[in-house]
């Protein structure tokens, strides 16, 4: 019987999954990264343009919903401000609850856009706030 107290299985399974995700962060980080220099900082749905003080709120949506799809002439990317992405996963949630054969839809975890609602809706004004002073 081994004296060891933990089990080298399950130190193994913690470096793999920690692996995996520095590997996908940096997957996410490097194509921003390259999206951003190939193409000018400007959101390809309406237009507004960006500088560093904003560049958090533009975003790199692939045009073939596949994440992994990431060709270095990045044919695959859009730049699209957080507004105009959201939207425009919107419409592909609309369109596979309506059809039901646009097979899959976007694999965007919602870790990597969801922090964003908050900000949308820090900026954008309340449209019903009754004033009850
Ligand atoms: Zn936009
Ligand atoms: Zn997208």
């Amino acid at each position: 019987m081994p004296t060891k107290k933990s089990t080298p299985d399950a130190n193994r399974l913690d470096r793999i999954v920690a692996e995996a995700r520095r590997a996908g962060a940096a997957r996410e980080k490097g194509y921003r990264e390259q999206a951003l220099k190939l193409y000018p900082w400007v959101c390809g749905r309406c237009a507004r343009d960006f500088t560093h003080a904003n560049l958090q709120l533009l975003e790199v949506h692939h045009r073939d919903s596949n994440h992994d799809n990431n060709p270095p002439d990045g044919s695959n990317w859009e730049l699209l401000c957080t507004y105009c992405h959201e939207a425009e996963h919107r419409k592909y949630l609309d369109n596979a609850g309506r059809g039901g054969d646009h097979a899959g839809g976007e694999k965007d975890s919602p870790a990597t856009y969801r922090p964003f609602e908050k900000l949308g809706a820090l900026l954008t004004p309340k449209p019903d706030n009754p004033d009850k002073s």
